[in-house]
């Protein structure tokens, strides 16, 4: 019998392997760089740095936010990001267990989902630094999202492989179709261009996982969220209002992270709202 915290332990390792690969990501895809090749050097004084000061978090921690050799700062984003989405695997992993979820179907939905949650903070921290979310991100999360729902159609709540292929087909375009009608609706009522394409994709990425049930939830969620949030930073910050851009991408990705964990709670409430005597 193998105890539950050995679970947790290998969640938490494999998070931060992964939550390191995805610190690789967020700086060099902006960059149109290669995530694979070369390893990794100093910005400043270009020198490579070797395993033991690449290890996630506790070489931060040894080397006191330093370069070994030019002692340049090294960004609080890169102990974050790991930290950041071992919290999050450990955070499914538990709600996915509380839901009845055992064995290796629950390991099958902390890694599907887990993917997931990586495109949704690369994504995150990148269109909050860039103002973009660059398309590689989606066309690798569409690609993965399309193969896990075929192969194992019982993680998007289907029985056959026709169920997993409609699931996320049906998600994709309602996630780009959907999104890009508000901001076509937006660009009428307010007469100027709130937004690009880079966010009806992003929603497309996201509805490849969810389907088109969540994308409505993810839509209401992240505009609530982005109104509230977005209003408040501006009465805090205010400056100048109509120059203060905010980025959309981080409030989708936060709506897509509740959808997946509480989505079919929240849409079951809402219905015994509406209808009551529907329960
Ligand atoms: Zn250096």
């Amino acid at each position: 019998m193998i105890p539950p915290w050995f679970d947790m332990v290998l969640i938490s390792l494999i998070g931060l392997a992964v939550g390191s690969f995805l610190n690789v990501c967020i700086s060099r895809i902006p960059e149109e760089e290669s995530v694979v090749k070369p390893r990794s050097r100093c910005p400043r004084c270009h020198n490579l740095i070797e395993w033991y000061d690449n290890i996630p978090v506790i070489s931060y921690i040894i080397l006191r936010a330093r370069c070994r050799h030019c002692r340049e700062k090294i960004s609080v984003q890169y102990p974050l990001v790991e930290i950041g989405f071992v919290a999050m695997l450990l955070h499914l992993y538990h709600v996915f267990a509380q839901q009845g979820l055992s064995g290796h179907i629950l390991f099958l939905a902390v890694g599907y989902y887990g993917i997931l949650c990586a495109c949704l903070l690369v994504a995150t921290v990148i269109d909050l630094f860039h103002y973009i979310i660059p398309d590689e991100i989606n066309i690798v999360g569409i690609l993965i999202a399309l193969a896990g729902a075929v192969a194992f159609p019982v993680l998007v709540g289907g029985s056959t492989i026709f169920d997993g292929f409609i699931h996320s087909a049906v998600g994709i375009s309602a996630g780009f179709v959907l999104l890009r009608m508000v901001v076509w609706i937006g660009a009428l009522i307010f007469r100027k261009d709130a937004m690009g394409l880079g966010d009806p994709k992003f929603l497309a990425m996201i509805g490849a996982f969810l389907g088109w049930k969540q994308v409505l939830l993810v839509i209401f969620l992240s505009s609530s969220l982005g109104a509230l949030i977005g209003g408040l930073f501006v009465i805090l910050f205010r400056k100048n209002k109509k120059d203060t851009v905010i980025p959309y991408g981080p409030f989708l990705a936060l709506g897509a992270y509740i959808s997946m964990l509480y989505g079919d709670d929240l849409i079951k409430w809402y219905f015994s709202l509406v209808q009551p005597n529907m329960q």
